[in-house]
Formats: C-alpha cells, sequence, structure tokens
C-alpha cells in the first residue's frame, strides 16, 4: 500500500515526486508513456515567467510568482541549463496602455525588477529588433530552462531518494473503497491513501475515472502551439525573450534563444478535438512568420532544423489552474496546468505536501535524503575535465553525435541510468544526440545500436520513442 500515487511524470508530477522524497512516505509515479516528460512538458517555449502575466489573485499567478523565484538556486542544484536573460514585451505606441497595464499587473503579482523601456534603450539590448517598436515591459528576472532537463531532474533525485517510477503504466481505472484508493493500470493494481492527478491533457479523463456518475467535472480542451526550432547561427540574433503586446488570442508569438542555443520562435493558438494530435501544419508555420516579423525580420528560415507542437491543458469555461482536494477526499487534482506551469512548477511539490498535510498526514523528514545533480553535458566540461573522463573510460572520448559532440560514454550513461533512457528519442532528450543540424542523419544508427547492445535486445526491438514505434522492422540481408 502507497501512501501517495502521483499519475504523470511530466514536471508537474516529477516536481511533486520530489518534494515528497524528502520526507518519510511510500511514493509512487505511475506514467503511461516509455519515458518521463514525454508530453506537453517537451513541447513549450522553454520560458520561467517573470509572473506579470496571469490576472492577479489566480494561482496562476501567485504559484508563478514563487515558482520562477525557486529556479534558479533548483537548476543550479541539480545541474539544469537555466539562464536568467530576461525578458522583453515590445510594442508600438499606441500598445503603451495595454504594456502599461501589464507593468501595475507585475507590481500586484509581486514580480521584482521590471521596468519600462524606450526605443533608444529597446535597440541597445536588441540590436535586431524592428525598429518599428517604441516601447517594452522590461521584465530581468524572466529565465530560459530546459523543460526536459528539469523534469528528468526533479524525477531522478525523486527515484533516488525511493519514489517507485512505473512507465508504460497507463491508469484506466480509479476507486475508493473506504479510506484507500484502487488504482488500476493496463497490467496492475495499487493501493494508496492518497492520488494526485498530474496527468496533463487527460486529468478529466483521470477525474471521471473516480467520481461517481453525477457527480461536476471540468473539461480539458487541447490548444496545440506550434514551433519553428532553428540552427544555432540563428540563436545569436536576440538577447532576450521577445514577447509581443498580448491580445484576447494570449501572449502571441515570441521569439527567444534557448539554452543550447538555438533560437524558437512561435506558438500559435489552435483549439484542438484530439489529444494525440501533434502535427504542424503549414498554416501555423505561415501564421508564426507572419507574426514574428513584427518583432524582427531577420530570422534566415533556411537554417530551421525541426518544427513541432505542444497541447496546453486548457480548461473549458475556467481560466486558472485547479489545484486541491476533490469532493472525492484524498484524490488531489493538479489540473489545467497550462501556461505558466512550467515556470510555477517548482511551487508545485510545496502546495501538494501542504493539501496532503490538510487531510491528515504526519510529514516526517528523511534522514538520508540527498540532492543527486544530473550528469553535464560533455559540451560543458573543461577540457582537463574531459581527459579525465576519458581516462576513466575511453567511451567518454568516442563521438556519436558530431553535431552536438555526444560521446558514446554519455549515450551508455544514460541508457543504464536509474531512470533508464530506453528509446531513440529518450536518449536525444537526455544527452541531446540527434538535437543538431542532422537531426539524426548520422548518429541515429549508431544510437540503435548501442541501445540494442546495453539492453541486450535485438535491434529490431529498439524504439523510437513509445511502445510499437520499432524502426528496424525486418532484414533485406541475411546474416546481418
Ligand atoms: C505551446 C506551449 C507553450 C508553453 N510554454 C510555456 C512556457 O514557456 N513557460 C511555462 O511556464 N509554461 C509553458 N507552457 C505550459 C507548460 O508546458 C505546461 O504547464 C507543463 O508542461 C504541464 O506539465 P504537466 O506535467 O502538467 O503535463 P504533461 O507534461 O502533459 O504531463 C502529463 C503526464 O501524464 C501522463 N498521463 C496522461 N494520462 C495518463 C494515464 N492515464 N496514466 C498514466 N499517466 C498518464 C502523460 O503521459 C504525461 O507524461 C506551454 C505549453 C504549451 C503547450
Amino acid at each position: 500500500m502507497f501512501d501517495c500515487i502521483i499519475i504523470g511524470c511530466g514536471i508537474t508530477g516529477a516536481s511533486i515526486a520530489y518534494e515528497l522524497s524528502k520526507y518519510k512516505m511510500k511514493v509512487c509515479i505511475l506514467e503511461a508513456l516509455n519515458d518521463i516528460g514525454d508530453a506537453t512538458t517537451k513541447a513549450n517555449s522553454g520560458i520561467v515567467h517573470a509572473g506579470y502575466d496571469p490576472l492577479p489573485n489566480t494561482l496562476m499567478a501567485k504559484l508563478n510568482v514563487i515558482g520562477s523565484s525557486m529556479y534558479e538556486s533548483l537548476a543550479k542544484k541539480l545541474n539544469v541549463h537555466y539562464e536568467k536573460i530576461g525578458s522583453l514585451v515590445v510594442g508600438k505606441k499606441e500598445d503603451e496602455g495595454k504594456i502599461l497595464e501589464l507593468y501595475d499587473r507585475g507590481v500586484q503579482n509581486g514580480c521584482k525588477d521590471l521596468s519600462i523601456i524606450y526605443k533608444k534603450d529597446i535597440e541597445k539590448l536588441e540590436p535586431n529588433i524592428n525598429p518599428e517598436i517604441e516601447i517594452a515591459l522590461y521584465a530581468k528576472n524572466a529565465a530560459i530552462v530546459s523543460p526536459f532537463e528539469m523534469c528528468y531532474a526533479l524525477a531522478k533525485n525523486a527515484v533516488s531518494n525511493g519514489v517507485e517510477l512505473h512507465l508504460n503504466s497507463k491508469v484506466i481505472a480509479i476507486t475508493k473503497k473506504d479510506d484507500k484508493f484502487i488504482v488500476k493500470t493496463e497490467k496492475d493494481e495499487y493501493e494508496t491513501k492518497y492520488v494526485i492527478n498530474a496527468a496533463g491533457i487527460y486529468a478529466d479523463n483521470i477525474y471521471n475515472m473516480v467520481l461517481g456518475d453525477n457527480q461536476r467535472s471540468f473539461k480539458i480542451v487541447p490548444v496545440k502551439g506550434s514551433y519553428y526550432l532553428l540552427d544555432k547561427s540563428e540563436g545569436k540574433l536576440v538577447n532576450h525573450i521577445l514577447f509581443q503586446t498580448p491580445s484576447e488570442k494570449g501572449k502571441g508569438v515570441l521569439a527567444t534563444k534557448t539554452v543550447h542555443g538555438n533560437l524558437i520562435v512561435g506558438p500559435d493558438a489552435i483549439d484542438s478535438d484530439s489529444k494525440d494530435d501533434v502535427s504542424v501544419s503549414s498554416d501555423s508555420l505561415e501564421y508564426i512568420r507572419e507574426k514574428i516579423s513584427f518583432t524582427t525580420n531577420k530570422i534566415n528560415y533556411k537554417n530551421n532544423v525541426r518544427n513541432f507542437s505542444g497541447l496546453r491543458a486548457k480548461v473549458m469555461g475556467f481560466d486558472d489552474f485547479i489545484i486541491g482536494n476533490s469532493i472525492v477526499s484524498g484524490f488531489i487534482n493538479f489540473a489545467g496546468i497550462k501556461s505558466p506551469g512550467l515556470s510555477a512548477a517548482p511551487a508545485f511539490g510545496p502546495c501538494a505536501k501542504d493539501i496532503i498535510e490538510s487531510l491528515g498526514f504526519k510529514f516526517e523528514r528523511k534522514d538520508d535524503y540527498k540532492d543527486y545533480p544530473i550528469n553535464k553535458f560533455f559540451r560543458d566540461y573543461t577540457k582537463e575535465e574531459l581527459n579525465e573522463k576519458i581516462k576513466e573510460n575511453p567511451l567518454y572520448g568516442r563521438i556519436i553525435c558530431r553535431c552536438e559532440s555526444v560521446s558514446e560514454g554519455e549515450i551508455v550513461d544514460a541508457i543504464n541510468d536509474i531512470i533508464p533512457a530506453l528509446s531513440i528519442d529518450a536518449v536525444k532528450r537526455r544527452c541531446n544526440s540527434g538535437m543538431g543540424r542532422c537531426q539524426g542523419g548520422f548518429c541515429q544508427p549508431k544510437v540503435l545500436e548501442i541501445i540494442a547492445r546495453e539492453l541486450h535486445i535485438s535491434p529490431k526491438e529498439v524504439l523510437q520513442d513509445n511502445l510499437g514505434s520499432n524502426i528496424v522492422l525486418d532484414y533485406t540481408k541475411e546474416g546481418i
């Protein structure tokens, strides 16, 4: 019997598991997919928002400001790529009213270091900006982070401190009997005192499993946002996160460099009727190109390396996070975690702990809790450190991904990690192999071979990502 089962291991579930792992508590995460952070958490803008955007007195405002203030030290402690580069919301003279409104909202929400700046100062900060831009809200505390790395670091720390993580474990039914919940997956059945629903765009489906027929639920409508991800040569075009003045349709299209030095441009916002469709349409790409040309027209799309999309968990008719104990007591929702969910995530753990405590659980600190920083990327090592690593194991000297300088040693470490990378995409998310300009054209077959060797499986069993995504279907020649 578990004290707490967390459903979903995106940034929300991982952050909660990280916090609970500090206490004497039996915790388990059930994740439907073959890897952690493989849904909305891996496909967003990667921005830690300063917190001026959400309406005052909402959970989004409160948790955004708390969460973003926790990021820098958390990222440093866990070795996650994070950079406080600041953001600008840019506009023309006629946008001044809206920009001042955002400033006031930020002050009410408790954001620090906000200022209004004008043309000359904007151009000093951003030499490639459209000369028509005259005013901006400058938020020095806004930052960029690798969302997947942060999710992985939190989950790795949780698991290293005793939390059980079950991948490929899709929850299909939940019932409450006396004071405990029975949570069923396709393979197993678990008992627990508390359930945390951190299932992203599926949080309504999960909640419906535990509700009686006449009990009121909420409905999540996925809102798709697509992106351009451009080569590192384009990443130098901007120095800050560049937002446009928001409209009724949302925060608008942005351009920013990523923590890995690429340029990311997007997203749009399209209501979707599918929770699985992450395709990118040419209409979306055209819209993004057209909109961002207001911020800068210097982007060279010939340097585009990938397009992708993510799905926001919008709750129909309600514009805030749904966080708290539900009418089925002990079943705790972390639902409707749309933007600024990534920014707020570090605050979700303490928030979940408070809710569980209010339900009667007595929290006691573990004596042997330890932080486990994630491995540094090879390209972040000094030459001396690199030489030491290669002496320790020559596989660190064998480069598999030439675009991103990823060694075989790092790939082997990822596959044999406490949260093993079980697919080519999982290896890519851990080590960045295949993230460069050739997008895996050269290294993918090599990574496939390494996975097969390390997991003692046939190349035919190696997956691109989730179950069923096998790459080698059969051999064209005998004797291979
Ligand atoms: C286009 C876009 C841009 C964004 N940009 C930003 C940004 O810059 N800054 C910011 O702060 N926020 C941003 N967000 C929001 C942020 O990405 C989300 O708030 C955050 O990733 C949500 O994380 P999550 O863990 O709640 O959901 P997810 O990452 O979707 O994780 C939910 C997990 O639950 C699992 N699951 C679902 N059903 C089941 C089941 N039945 N059984 C077991 N497991 C299940 C899923 O497989 C998944 O792994 C953006 C979102 C989008 C879509």
